[in-house]
């Protein structure tokens, strides 16, 4: 396979395949995936579940390692988690017992941030995601949509270049969700970083990602990546508009079709 030379490399992504050896034997997740992610962009995975979305994210985090190929950010190999990749899950990782702020300085504490650097880093994360009226509430005093802007407020703490997430706003309720989605644009708009967000929900894949990387069923490869040709407003309208709409539906046959075709085929 043929990985086009192109600038648009923060994370390379060249012929991986991964197979889990398990009990029952072993399991192909993703086989011989390329994919290339551009710096500063949203790039989504979307995919069948079980097909190997979080296996491709996890690679990407460091926390697995392939079993053939390579994943590069920056050009260099990696070999395990680090500051510069931060990652949101849809379950909180907020510590109930700290505080709103005291969650958001963890991370710049543990990494030994003197106090009045550490001060200005909440003060600014506290602005980005708009919880500075809620810095002395405790988690469980926060609405699901609240925790989830901590989530992403402790991402950007240790300013990684890239943020993995991974179906974050699976959780929530339909109207949270957007609200969510409009919230992950406005930041990104402020504060632009690398970010791959996995998510099944095709309309939520085109509202906040410049491109999607379509996925078939396990072992996983790319079907189909789609460019994105819509502004990334602040805006939920674009959602009905019949170009919306034909993506979706695009997507859809593209799901389908590798569906039907069967995911063992090479
Ligand atoms: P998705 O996120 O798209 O739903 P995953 O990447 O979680 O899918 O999983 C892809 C496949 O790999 C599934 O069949 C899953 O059971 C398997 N898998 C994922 N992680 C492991 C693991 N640590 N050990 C064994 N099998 C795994
Ligand atoms: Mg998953």
């Amino acid at each position: 396979m043929v990985i086009p030379a192109s600038s648009d490399g923060k994370i390379k992504i060249i012929e991986v395949t991964k197979i889990f050896d398990t009990p029952q034997g072993s399991v192909e997740a993703l086989h011989e995936v390329s994919l290339n992610i551009g710096e500063d962009k949203i790039i989504c995975l979307v995919g069948p579940s079980g097909c190997g979305k979080s296996t491709l994210l996890n690679l990407i985090a460091g926390f697995i390692l392939p079993t053939s190929g390579r994943v590069l950010v920056n050009g260099k190999a990696i070999r395990g988690p680090g500051a510069d990749r931060a990652v949101v899950f849809q379950q909180d990782s907020t510590f109930p017992w700290l505080s709103v702020a005291r969650n958001l300085e963890y991370g710049p504490r543990a990494r030994g941030v003197p106090e009045t650097e550490r001060k200005t880093i909440l003060e600014n994360l506290l602005k980005l995601v708009g919880l500075a009226e809620y810095r002395d509430l405790y988690p469980r005093q926060l609405s699901g949509g609240m925790k989830k802007r901590v989530d992403l407020a402790r991402a950007y703490a240790n300013q990684p270049e890239i943020l993995l997430m991974d179906e974050p706003f699976g959780a929530l309720d339909v109207l949270t969700k957007e609200k969510m989605q409009l919230e992950l644009l406005r930041i990104w708009r402020q504060d632009s970083r690398t970010i791959l967000f996995v998510t099944h929900d095709i309309e939520e894949a085109l509202f906040v990602g410049h491109r999607i990387a379509v996925m078939t069923p396990r072992p996983a490869r790319i079907a189909e990546l789609v460019e994105v040709p819509f502004e990334k407003e602040i805006d939920l309208r674009i959602k009905t508009t019949p170009e919306f709409q034909s993506h979706r539906e695009m997507i859809m046959e593209v799901l389908y079709k590798s569906e039907n075709n069967g995911g063992d085929e090479a």
